[in-house]
């Protein structure tokens, strides 16, 4: 789960981390008034939105006058910001944070992330933090650096000083960033975060270190002992299909091709979605049902497919373990006749009942395509969608 930056550094606060003054705002009017009340003769006017590279996109502003930042967040508030995280669509702006602006010496990147390659939780730092830090990660990765930490131990003021050297921090303000870069961690481990970025990270012309940008994801799994992480949720932010889909527990990722899928078990859908790129075409989706697949799930799930419009063939791929290839067919032919399915549909079923299975699909009438293994229901769902 993702939060916007003004949470972010609401979260980082909390744990002693120092960062810019500031208020979020829905409206241009708020805009100014946060000013106002800021005070001081300097803002800076930035989008909220769940993605990264705002800057670049013209969705951070600095503003000189109260004139500015109205006119700043007049621009910025409603436009559909796009960067290299959001899709060539972009993402709306509903939201603003006003801060103080910040005189800045030096950028420089910090995270908290779990490094899936060392099976760790890493802390990575860079001299080179601010906007381009993706170019210095593919051209000059030997400028990120890394520490491992053992979780029993936590960051130790040796490894934490090991980052602020590694990075430049002028002997002045070291303190200041062993401080931050272990209450980064704290903060990591507490929220159950898979990462905690501050970038940039600066160093004040006055010799203050403070966290200017703050973005977080948070596992998904632990939520349930976050009840203030799930505060933060922004609906407006998620995809609306992917919403209504955990509304009726299914796993539902939308992709960009033209085929729907609905499968039983991730891994059986990373294969579908695997198979199907093989012969040529595009899913539109990820969709796992999960074990307990009802009738009810499945309809939900034919329905959240083919409100798609760049849906033209949906592949059903079960394997019948636990779940019945009987009641995964029989939810297939209620589905299809309530959702009055106008696109091809192929089914490849194994396992359980699946002989039961395939005789229910084929007295239902419907103009179900069967399939005998992944192979042959991929390339009948391709050849179905590009009319062949
Ligand atoms: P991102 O592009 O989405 O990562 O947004 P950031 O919050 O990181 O802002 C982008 C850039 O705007 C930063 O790297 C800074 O260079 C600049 N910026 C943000 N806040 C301030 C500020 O208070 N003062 C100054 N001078 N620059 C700022
Ligand atoms: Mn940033």
């Amino acid at each position: 789960m993702k939060i916007h930056e003004y949470q972010g550094k609401e979260i980082l606060r909390k744990f002693g981390v120092s960062t810019p003054r500031g208020m979020p705002c829905f409206s241009v009017d708020e805009a100014v008034k946060a000013a106002e009340t800021l005070g001081g003769n300097i803002w800076v006017v930035k989008a909220q939105i769940h993605a990264g590279g705002r800057g670049k996109g013209g969705g951070v502003k600095l503003a000189k006058s109260l004139d500015e930042v109205r006119a700043h967040a007049n621009s910025i508030l409603g436009m559909q910001l796009k960067t290299h995280q959001t899709g060539p669509a972009g993402q709306k702006v509903r939201r603003l944070l006003v801060e103080d602006g910040a005189a800045i010496q030096k950028e420089y990147y910090v995270a908290a992330l779990t490094d899936r390659a060392t099976q760790q939780v890493a802390m990575m730092a860079s001299s080179e933090g601010g906007m381009d830090i993706e170019e210095v990660a593919h051209q000059t990765p030997e400028k990120i650096i890394k520490v491992f930490v053992d979780p029993l131990v936590g960051l130790t003021d040796a490894q934490a000083k090991q980052l602020a050297d590694g990075i430049g921090v002028p002997a002045a303000s070291q303190a200041q960033a062993i401080d931050t870069f272990k209450k980064l961690y704290t903060c990591y481990m507490e929220t159950d975060a898979s990462l905690a970025e501050i970038n940039p990270l600066i160093l004040e012309n006055n010799g203050n270190i403070k966290a200017l940008d703050a973005k977080f994801n948070f596992d998904a799994n632990a939520l349930y002992r976050q009840p203030e992480i799930v505060a933060y949720r922004d609906l407006d932010e998620e995809d609306a299909d992917e919403i209504e889909a955990s509304k009726f527990d299914l796993a539902y990722i939308s992709l960009d091709g033209n085929i729907g899928c609905l499968v039983n078990g991730a891994g059986l859908a990373m294969a579908t979605i695997d198979t199907i790129k093989l012969f040529g075409a595009e899913p539109a989706n990820f969709l796992h049902v999960g074990g307990g697949a009802t009738t009810e799930k499945v309809t939900e799930a034919f329905k959240i497919m083919l409100k798609n419009p760049k849906v033209k063939g949906i592949l059903v791929n079960i394997f019948g373990g636990i779940m019945k290839c009987d009641t995964i067919a029989t939810g297939v032919v209620a589905a299809a006749r309530e959702v009055h399915l106008s696109v091809p549909l192929v089914v490849r079923m194994r396992g359980t009942n699946e002989d039961i299975g395939r005789q229910i699909l084929k007295d239902s009438g419907l103009p179900i395509i069967s399939a005998s293994d992944m192979a042959d229901a991929a390339q009948k769902i391709v050849a179905a969608v590009s009319g062949k």
